[in-house]
């Protein structure tokens, strides 16, 4: 039968053709599965939120969680190793990770870098930035306030940026991301509200912060950082600018001292006791336990509200 095998590489040439046109659409519906790393604690919690129940994507975080703002931090080979596996990084942007630059190229040149903040109007600039670290830095960031994630309002902006940039990169899983996005910024819009609503009770709204982490938390919340302990994160006050602190608090009346997590609270305690008022641990979210609950930022904030309340007296 000569015209059947003919026929036979015909139909052959044309289920290629078939598979070529199909291919994408076949690889998007295996779910091929796909690293995504990000630098901070913060930006890992508000992505597990966002990436629920997606199979083929594995989510790791870079930075230790613990650690907190990384604004000294140095990569290590660990670091260049997870960098070279993945295939985005979801960064917080505005020179908060100024360890990063040419080395993420260098480890893996195909990266696709997914900058959490972009598109954000409304960034602050540091209130206290005096000798401020980020001045003069060629990054395009200098004395920009990094610390969105430490708003909850912000936090839900960074969540839906975070979904839609996943979508774009992984459109099968672009419902899903948006879909947990929305539900996860909603949560966290309510909790902004109801910041918003307990600094309007605030008996006093001025406050002293160990480092500029919570400026866009006062804002929503209608609080004003008269003061930081260290314009440079990390970085002791000297006794000029110890003393400069005390005569501010005393001056302008402020409320307390708030304390991180992450740095030692030693000096801010003596500020406050110097001037006579209270110092407490306010927690940036800036750093977590290593297995945090899906809802260990919402608990924090909730832990702050208390702390707040506490400190700062209701009318
Ligand atoms: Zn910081």
């Amino acid at each position: 039968m000569p015209a059947r095998t003919r026929f036979i590489p015909w139909a052959l040439a044309f289920a290629q053709i078939i598979a070529v046109v199909l291919a994408p659409a076949a690889a998007q519906a295996t779910d091929k599965p796909f690293n995504v790393l990000c630098t901070t604690f913060p930006l890992y919690q508000i992505a597990r939120n966002v990436t629920q129940n997606r199979a083929s994507l594995n989510l790791e975080l870079m930075l230790p969680a613990q650690l907190g703002c990384p604004h000294d931090y140095a990569l290590t080979p660990q670091d260049m190793h997870k960098l070279s596996r993945a295939d985005v990084l979801i960064i917080n942007g505005l020179g908060l990770e100024e360890f990063l630059g040419a080395p993420v190229r260098k480890a893996n040149p195909r990266i696709q870098i997914l900058d959490s903040s972009a598109g954000i109007k409304d960034i602050l600039r540091y209130s206290h930035a005096e000798g401020h670290d980020h001045e003069g830095h060629a990054d395009g960031h200098a004395g920009l306030n990094p610390h969105l994630f430490a708003s909850p309002r912000m936090a839900a902006r960074l969540t839906l940026t975070i979904a839609e940039g996943l979508g774009r990169i992984d459109p099968a899983g672009a419902d899903l991301y948006a879909r947990n996005a929305q539900a996860y910024a909603a949560r966290l819009n309510a909790l902004a509200e109801e910041m918003r609503s307990l600094g309007r009770t605030l008996a006093n709204t001025r406050i002293v912060t160990q480092h500029g982490a919570f400026d866009y938390l006062a804002r929503d919340m209608g609080l004003q950082v008269v003061g930081v302990v260290s314009a440079h994160a990390g970085q002791p006050p000297s006794a000029a600018q110890t003393l400069a602190l005390v005569q501010t608090i005393r001056r302008l009346k402020a409320g307390a001292v708030f304390t991180e997590p992450q740095y030692p609270a030693r000096i801010a305690q003596t500020i406050a006791r110097e001037a006579g008022i209270p110092a407490a641990v306010l927690d940036p979210v800036a750093g977590g336990p290593a297995r945090a609950g899906l809802d260990y930022y919402e608990q924090a904030m909730r832990r702050n509200m208390a702390t707040l309340k506490v400190t700062l007296g209701t009318r």
